[in-house]
């Protein structure tokens, strides 16, 4: 763990309550304050790191604040990023997963030759709620043959029972709100 208490602040700190964002009811998770200050950037990334075990192959970042700290990780740990991307954005042939919100469905890709078989990589995102995007993300994992062996996270919604939707799926969260 990165001792990030220089002035008594925590990159806890830098995260922001947004209420009724993107709709009423929802208390958005605001991490564009912790990215702006390089201290609690980098002490988060450092958590992370403490959390991925040395036989894992690759990072996979899910669009699109995964893809900040996923490819920061990456970069820690000597690792490429491979990107979980929404849909028409990735150019070559890919795999698709459909995954339920609370109104209608969505989808995410993934390159086809983004990873061989036997590959271990560890999932992230900026923020487990209800576990659908990581467990899409998962699936098109293993559609390729390789292994998830933990999804990352900054933030959980404990309180979303988000993990149920992971199954066996080892989940690591820096932050758990309640
Ligand atoms: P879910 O599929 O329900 O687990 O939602 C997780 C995804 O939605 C992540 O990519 C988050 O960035 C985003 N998300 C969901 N709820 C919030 C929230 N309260 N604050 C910030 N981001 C959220």
């Amino acid at each position: 763990m990165t001792a990030f208490i220089a002035d008594e602040t925590r990159w806890q700190d830098y995260i922001r309550d947004i209420p009724d964002f993107p709709k009423p009811g929802i208390v958005f998770k605001d991490i564009t304050p912790l990215l702006a200050n390089g201290n609690a950037f980098a002490a988060v990334v450092s958590e992370l790191a403490c959390q991925v075990s040395p036989d894992v192959d690759a990072i996979v970042g899910i669009e699109s604040r995964g893809f900040i700290f996923g490819a920061a990780l990456a970069q820690q740990l000597g690792l490429g990023l491979i990107t979980v991307r929404k849909p028409g954005k990735l150019p070559a042939d890919v795999h698709s997963v459909e995954y339920e919100l609370e109104y209608g469905v969505d989808r995410l890709e993934i390159h086809r030759d983004a990873l061989s078989r036997g590959h271990k990589v560890v999932v992230v995102d900026d923020l487990l709620a209800t576990g659908g995007t990581a467990a899409a993300t998962v699936e098109l994992v293993k559609k390729l043959g390789a292994e998830v062996e933990a999804c990352l996270f900054v933030i959980e919604l404990s309180f979303l029972n988000g993990t149920k939707a992971l199954g066996d799926v080892p989940v690591h969260s820096l932050l758990h709100v309640e």
